[in-house]
């Protein structure tokens, strides 16, 4: 689905129609749902993270209540993907041969977009030189994750902006968390032997770059990429600005 512009083409068509409801950025959600008509947005224990439902033409978002907070307001925006795909016909009509993934993918797009207009994030997708600094900055003035942040900016800048999070088990570092990452490696990126020693050997809570090497499950290629990390003792935060093969 990253792959595809038509899907990416609707979710800023659709986003356009909604891009002066919110008022300035950081985008007031609430005030996006009520001109939307959403009747009510309620906080409720639940499995899923998010549901819209319709009553009498009317929807009604639901959202988990024991999420943090940067989470629920992704998950907000989300929903309002849902209402928007659902509100125009002709959307409606193409995506109803999606696979359901590819739907929610899609209002994952819509989402990232309406917490960062196309308008609002492209001085910054612009920028000369991608890094986690700005990437902190994107997410903070949008009130957005760091990893919604990371794949705005690739897909307004059209550039790598790959987020890996990491974890230190006993044996080696552990990828726990990913954005942004190409649809072809996605899931599947592991670090390999001598990234293991470089991100053990990262400065503590200090941005550096480093060139790493990257394995891919099941897979003899290894990849080559540039990255911009932050240790924080057994975690680690990076930002690969470029991936390719070796
Ligand atoms: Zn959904």
């Amino acid at each position: 689905m990253a792959d595809r512009p038509i899907e990416r083409g609707l979710a800023d068509r659709l986003v356009s129609a909604v891009a002066e409801l919110g008022g300035g950025v950081p985008v007031d959600l609430d005030r996006v749902a009520n001109a939307l008509g959403v009747s009510a947005i309620v906080r409720a224990p639940m499995i899923e993270d998010g549901r819209t439902t319709w009553e009498g033409g009317r929807p009604r978002i639901e959202l988990r209540d024991d999420r943090p907070a940067e989470r629920t307001r992704f998950t907000l925006a989300h929903e309002i993907g849902h209402i928007l795909i659902a509100r125009d016909q002709t959307v409606a009509r193409r995506t109803r041969d999606l696979h359901a993934d590819d739907v929610e993918t899609l209002c994952d797009w819509i989402a990232a977009s309406i917490l960062m207009p196309r308008r609002w994030v492209a001085g910054y997708a612009g920028r000369d030189q991608y890094n986690l600094s700005l990437l902190r900055l994107v997410a903070h003035r949008a009130d957005a994750s760091m990893s919604a942040a990371a794949v705005r900016l690739a897909e307004v800048g059209n550039r790598t902006c790959v987020l890996l999070r990491w974890q230190r088990s006993p044996t080696r570092w552990l990828v726990v968390g990913q954005a942004a990452v190409p649809r072809e490696y996605a899931g599947n990126l592991q670090a390999t032997p001598e990234t293991n020693t470089i991100l053990d050997q990262l400065p503590n809570r200090r941005d550096s770059w480093r060139e790493v090497t990257l394995g891919i499950f099941g897979d003899d290629v290894s990849l080559l990429a540039t990255a911009h990390a932050d240790r924080i003792g057994s975690t680690c935060v990076s930002l690969l600005t470029a991936l390719s093969p070796s």
